[in-house]
């Protein structure tokens, strides 16, 4: 059988151009005469791995000098503890939640300060981004923090909330390398690589040199300190060594594509022609806000739960996987990143029309 569809949330689709090379280079990494599975973390040939990684990284966002990339173990989640104990210097920081990991990052928070909640959309299902023009920053706020883009329920930030000068700390793992974004505007910008970028097991940190102290919340074990990565440059221990190469080969093939202004075009046309559909169809329908809409994950039901789930069968059936929506939310969810073809959109817009078709009394 062939590769399929994979509209999977996470881990989800890598540029097929990238599993060659690394399947090529599987048994012997550029003439090493090892994989670099196999490879020391403290080699030449590695310490150039990561490192063209984070120049690559570096120059397809446009992160300004004064910003530390950090490659990290622990997952998204493991952030939600991190951001805390290393940033909650006041013991106080603002949340906005709008979404269910946003939800967990605002509850773990709550174990090392007072995190307070400002604006949430769960009034609606977190169907919508809050208005977050003139929020109750607090005072003494040591940050104020955002999840982007809503893995879930596929909603997706589009302007940034007002921090009131306060540091900005976002949650970008499902909307990773979508579109240029301006890196000035965060102190921290993070996410898990396994939604747009790479293999699980490795979490993007992107933190602005000023918000990387000593001075961190008492009994923060050493490995969840920003500090000691960043004067380690990521390899204070065995850094997710095969998975950051991996990312480095998809920042490479993001390059050759044309970058982030290209991505964003050409993620717009695929999420556009899922969305059009929608918005015409008679069975389907999107279950996000117009204006909030995600380029990543698209949301949708029918209205009967037994038809989404005959669709989510015929679907995988017809070679489009992992469409069922999340388990907390039910209906279907397409998650169109990066490596999604336009192909791949275009095929599952005319499978959905011909399901329509077929199942419209
Ligand atoms: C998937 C996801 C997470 C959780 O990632 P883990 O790496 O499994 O911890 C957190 N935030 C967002 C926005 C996600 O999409």
């Amino acid at each position: 059988m062939g590769r399929v569809y994979n509209f999977s949330a996470g881990p989800a689709v890598l540029p097929e151009e990238v599993l060659q090379e690394v399947a090529d280079e599987m048994l012997d990494y550029k003439g090493t005469g090892m994989s670099v599975m196999e490879m020391s973390h403290r080699s030449k040939a590695y310490q150039t791995i990561i490192d063209e990684a984070e120049a690559d990284l570096r120059e397809l966002m446009n992160i300004p000098d004064n910003y530390k990339v950090l490659f990290l173990q622990g997952g998204a989640s493991q952030q939600f503890a991190m951001i805390p104990m290393n940033l909650m210097k006041n013991k106080v920081a603002d949340y906005i939640v709008t979404g269910q990991w946003a939800k967990k990052a605002y509850q773990e928070a709550c174990i090392y300060g007072k995190a307070n909640k400002i604006a949430s959309s769960e009034d609606k299902t977190f169907s919508y981004i809050p208005d977050c023009s003139d929020l109750p920053i607090s005072e003494d706020a040591d940050y104020v923090y955002i999840c982007e883009n809503n893995t879930i329920y596929g909603t997706k930030f589009k302007t940034l909330p007002n921090t009131k000068g306060k540091p900005l700390v976002a949650d970008v793992s499902s909307c990773f390398l979508s579109e240029p974004v301006d890196v000035t505007k965060y102190g921290v910008i993070y996410g898990g690589v396994q939604k747009n970028i790479g293999p699980a097991g490795v979490v993007i940190v992107i933190i602005r040199e000023d918000l990387i102290t000593e001075d961190v919340l008492p009994g923060t074990p050493t490995m969840l300190k920003y500090k000691i990565h960043a004067d380690n440059g990521s390899m204070y221990n065995t850094p997710p060594a095969y998975g950051i190469y991996v990312c480095g080969k998809v920042f490479k093939w993001l390059k050759k594509m044309g970058g982030l202004e290209v991505m964003k075009e050409r993620n717009e046309k695929k999420a556009k022609i899922l969305y059009d559909y929608l918005d015409e169809s008679k069975l389907f329908k999107g279950t996000v806000r117009k204006e909030d809409r995600s380029l990543m994950n698209v949301p949708f039901v029918t209205g009967d739960e037994e038809l989404d789930a005959k669709f989510v069968k015929e679907a995988k059936a017809a070679g489009f996987e992992n469409l069922k929506g999340h388990r907390t939310v039910g209906g279907m969810r397409a998650s169109i990143y990066n490596a999604m073809p336009i192909e791949g959109v275009e095929k599952l817009v005319a499978f959905m029309k011909k399901f329509e078709a077929e199942n419209m009394k």
